[in-house]
């Protein structure tokens, strides 16, 4: 096994290539940093590449509640033969504001949040943060708020301690309760109203709220309002051949599947794409792998295409169908080698990540692909000559985690891990190399038409 660069490889063209590529990524971060956003974004470009929800060509798609959606393409083969699916999920780990967040104390306005998914709390703090989201009113009415994005809109940011006073208080306690998540308080105004004794702040925001948005307290109750990065994504290093933006576990996965299912024309099999949510917190809830979303879909392509499906026919066609799961994997950090077994972890820029398990503990919790698919796969990618490695999450029993890809398993077709190795994964400023991103889109286009 020989470990290089990848960019040895690469000729100039090749390399403008994947430049070029990374700026549309860049511009699907910037306006994807939800999920229910990265459904629109997605449904955007599907939509100019002939994509529709009526079923009347060969390509559609369809949505569930604003946040998942899976994306079909018809392939000359029978659908007997079964899919080929890669599966990627647009959530990822942020603040969401609580359902009754507003407060006033020492005389500043703040919003109460409760995080989302695996974050370390110490990286949310002293940076600055914007509001995504929607409050839907009883009647319906909806209130989409984007607010801090624009130069010219305010950000929000939860504060820290001072290093002068933090000593008892944080410094000499564990990293992971330096910060107590009751204290992911977001500083959101502090004028009082005028007139006013008692939450004078808070009133004032209220008006505020009000007036400009239409919003009441109580529209909270109903609302799903993230709190995000406020920054955009950016090339990192001095060659620009690194990005740096939040959301890429596992918006990575999301645009590069995106732009290799619009470009795929009359595969020999038929093509899922599956966007879905709730990965980040265990694939829980009707808009994640694990909703009967999936099969109401396939029920509504076959009733579409007027074909006669059985329930075993169904049932055949998706334990004949093969499968990528698509997520990003934890690149050999620089300066923390040692969580890494070195033989067998990915590195930024050698092309995407083959895993074949992933779990914790012995494998616990695992999709373990069998090694003829493995080699399956193997094939697929370098006939196209595809940069890619091998690589686990880390060392045995350093942690672990695990995908989707166990909840597709479970319908009999072969699945594997892969995508796209990520430094600072889950941090506010998550980073890629633009080499592997573009392996990833590759590789998804590479196995969509095998
Ligand atoms: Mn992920
Ligand atoms: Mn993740």
């Amino acid at each position: 096994m020989k470990h290089e660069s990848g960019w040895k490889k690469k000729s100039k063209t090749e390399i403008a290539d994947l430049f070029e590529f990374s700026e549309g990524y860049k511009k699907f971060l910037d306006e994807a940093k939800t999920e229910r956003e990265a459904v629109r974004a997605i449904q955007d470009i599907l939509s100019v590449s002939g994509f529709s929800q009526d079923w009347v060509a060969d390509k559609a798609y369809s949505i569930n509640r604003g946040k998942e959606i899976i994306v079909f393409v018809k392939g000359t083969q029978s659908l007997a033969d079964g899919f080929n699916i890669i599966v990627a999920h647009v959530d990822a780990p942020r603040l969401d504001l609580k359902q009754n967040p507003l407060y006033e104390d020492v005389g500043l306005g703040l919003l109460k949040t409760h995080y989302y998914g695996g974050i370390k709390k110490y990286q949310w703090v002293a940076t600055p943060l914007a509001l995504h989201g929607v409050l839907v009113k009883p009647d319906g009415r909806e209130i989409n708020l984007v607010i801090g994005e624009n130069e010219d809109e305010p950000v929000f940011s939860i504060d820290d301690l001072l290093p002068h006073l933090s000593r008892k208080t944080q410094d000499e306690k564990k990293l992971s309760e330096a910060i107590d998540g009751e204290k992911l308080t977001l500083l959101f105004g502090s004028i009082p109203l005028n007139g006013e004794d008692k939450d004078a702040v808070k009133k004032y925001i209220l008006n505020i709220l009000h007036e400009k948005y239409g919003i009441e307290e109580e529209d909270f109750v109903s609302a799903e309002i993230e709190v995000v990065p406020a920054f955009k994504a950016r090339d990192v290093g001095i060659d620009k051949s690194m990005i740096g933006a939040y959301g890429q576990d596992d918006r990575v996965s999301a645009y590069t599947l995106l732009k290799a299912i619009s470009e795929v024309l009359e595969p020999k099999r038929s093509c899922l794409a599956i966007f879905v949510d709730k990965e980040e917190i265990g694939s829980e809830g009707n808009t994640s792998m694990r909703s009967h979303f999936f099969r109401v879909f396939i029920d509504e392509m076959c009733e579409k295409l007027k074909l006669n499906c059985s329930e075993a026919l169904i049932r055949k066609m998706l334990f004949q169908s093969r499968a990528l799961s698509a997520d990003v994997n934890g690149a050999m950090n620089p300066t923390f080698q040692d969580v890494h077994e070195k033989q067998n972890a990915c590195y930024l820029g050698r092309g995407l990540c083959i895993t074949k398990f992933t779990g914790h503990g012995g494998k616990v919790g695992a999709n373990d692909a069998h090694a003829e698919y493995v080699a399956e796969i193997r094939r697929i990618f370098n006939n196209k000559g595809i940069l890619w490695q091998t690589g686990e999450l880390g060392k045995i029993d350093e942690g672990g985690g695990g995908t989707v890809a166990k909840f597709l398993a479970e319908y009999g077709m072969d699945i594997i891990d892969c995508g796209t190795p990520i430094l600072s994964m889950h941090s506010p400023f998550e980073i890629s190399s633009k080499l592997d991103v573009y392996e990833t889109y590759r590789a998804f286009k590479a196995f969509l038409r095998s």
